[in-house]
């Protein structure tokens, strides 16, 4: 009797203690250089990965400041997820490096370049290096801001992710019909949101949003900056204030992270509205994921345009 029961609590000690244990080192590690990327990938992996971002949402993804703890989480990682395009050129290469993680090495095992599948728009007809100071040499890496593109960034990340673990195939492939059918109802009501305001033109800061102007019809005409990359110059807004009036052009949409002193400037001159878009979840508190991302940029746009009352002629 005595020794039936010690076995049989023996056993109980081993499933209690087996369980969690197995569990947690099922779990893939997926890093990921912004906030993005990782939303998508948890919508994508569940329970059965964890997912972290590099960059915080509220910082230009173009120019990260590289700090050791980057370093530590990539070498921890199964999976690193980029968006590709040459967006993290500036500060994920030395990252990688130093992280002595072959499954990260780009290539390797475990490296995603989430852009293969995208829609990518504004790739340069003929030589623009970043020697020019482009920072958009390979097309617009700001292509996560279209719906369609984040079904394609999710696929990428289930392909990876069912490779790396064969037995959750079909866990990972469920939960991607899942965010892709979730995504195309979502997307349907975004743009009956935005039909109204059809081919308004607006200006942006920075090139960050010509996938979401496509999708959602907007006319993008201009922008703050005279390149992708490089600050306002006096001239440059000048005539930007210029072609605004002449088009009467009532919206500015300025990403979080750069300098409201211009984009205010060029608001006095032309009666715009500035308001500030983030383009990435994370941007701001309430963008907590991938539809939220664009649940708040559209109502944010919606209420400047109803603001300003411009609507397609
Ligand atoms: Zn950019």
């Amino acid at each position: 009797m005595k020794f039936r029961l010690s076995k049989t609590w023996l056993a109980l000690v081993a499933i209690a203690l087996a369980a969690p244990v197995a569990h947690a080192q099922d779990k893939l590690t997926v890093v990921t250089t912004t906030e993005d990327l990782a939303a998508i990938a948890r919508e994508v992996g569940g329970d059965r990965i964890t997912a972290e971002s590099i960059a915080r949402g509220y910082q230009d993804p173009h120019f990260v400041e590289a700090k050791p703890s980057f370093i530590l989480k990539l070498q921890k990682a199964d999976v690193l997820v980029a968006v590709g395009r040459e967006l993290e050129i500036g500060w994920l290469p030395p990252l990688i490096q130093q992280s002595r993680n072959a499954k990260v090495q780009v290539g390797g095992a475990g490296y995603i370049d989430a852009s293969q599948q995208a829609r990518i728009l504004e790739i340069p007809q003929g030589q623009i290096t970043r020697a020019m100071g482009d920072v958009h040499p390979l097309g617009n890496p700001h292509y996560w801001l279209d719906p369609e593109n984040g079904k394609a960034i999710a696929k990428e990340i289930s392909d990876k992710l069912a490779q790396l673990r064969p037995n959750d195939r079909s866990f990972f492939e469920q939960r991607l019909n899942d965010f892709t059918s979730r995504l195309t109802e979502a997307g349907k009501r975004w743009a009956s949101m935005m039909a109204p305001y059809k081919g308004t033109k607006v200006v942006t800061y920075h090139r960050s949003f010509p996938n979401f102007a496509e999708r959602f019809g907007l006319d993008v005409i201009g922008y703050v900056e005279p390149r992708p990359g490089i600050p306002p110059s006096p001239q440059h807004t000048l005539d930007l204030i210029n072609e605004m009036k002449r088009q009467n052009v009532k919206v500015v949409m300025v990403e979080p992270y750069f300098d409201l002193k211009t984009p205010n400037a060029i608001g006095r001159a032309t009666g715009a509205e500035i308001l500030v878009v983030p383009p990435s979840v994370g941007g701001v508190k309430e963008v907590a994921d991938y539809f939220k991302l664009f649940d708040y940029d559209i109502n944010l746009l919606i209420g400047a345009l109803k603001k300003v009352g411009t609507q397609a002629q």
